[in-house]
């Protein structure tokens, strides 16, 4: 079921522009209370046409992490450095080897290919940031950046998914914690 959705949205996510939708998720997010309040922050690199949220990492007053897959093939958390190198997947990952406590982060972004109004996301079938996101400390808000063309209201689901607090579009960010079924 959530296979044949896989490769739908990629299809529709291509045809997107990933530079205005980034811009305009960006600009949410620097006028986001919950950002503006939180200090260590959790991005990730952006593939594949996802939305960019790197432009974030000017914003000067604030700690930045990245994943990183270690050798448990599990995500781990990088501090923000200036260079990047390609990990598992190709995808970039920060040089530093500190492993940082993942407790500590107030704020984190996670990828999508996917999202729907009650917080859940489809990914792509590895189930990384299912398992990664029960480590995290109660306090940390989870939000997912998504075009809108990609934003449903039900998605297809399994026992061990995890839901995000907020979903970041380009035009507004939706709370899925206040919606009653
Ligand atoms: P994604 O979240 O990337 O869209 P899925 O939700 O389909 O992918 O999960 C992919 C795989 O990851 C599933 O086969 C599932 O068994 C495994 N998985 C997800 N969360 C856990 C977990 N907490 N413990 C063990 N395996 C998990
Ligand atoms: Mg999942």
């Amino acid at each position: 079921m959530k296979n044949p959705l896989r490769q739908k949205a990629i299809s529709i996510r291509n045809t997107l522009d990933c530079t205005v939708n980034s811009h305009s998720v960006v600009e949410q997010i620097l006028n986001w209370d919950i950002f503006t309040k939180s200090c260590n922050i959790m991005l990730y690199y952006p593939i594949k046409n996802e939305i960019s949220l790197l432009d974030i990492l000017q914003v000067s007053d604030k700690n930045f992490y990245f994943p990183k897959i270690n050798e448990f093939d599990e995500i781990c958390i990088s501090k923000c450095t200036n260079e990047f190198k390609r990990g598992k997947y190709k995808i970039p990952e920060p040089l530093s080897e500190i492993n940082e406590d993942c407790k500590k982060i107030d704020l984190i972004f996670i990828p999508a290919l996917m999202a729907d109004q009650w917080g859940y996301r489809l990914g792509y079938g590895k189930g990384y940031y299912d398992r990664f996101l029960k480590k995290l400390s109660k306090h940390t808000v989870k939000a997912i950046p998504i075009y809108s063309e990609l934003f449903k209201e039900d998605l297809p689901i399994d026992a061990h998914d995890e839901k995000a607090d907020y979903i970041v579009l380009p035009n507004k960010i939706v709370d899925t914690r206040v919606l009653i079924a």
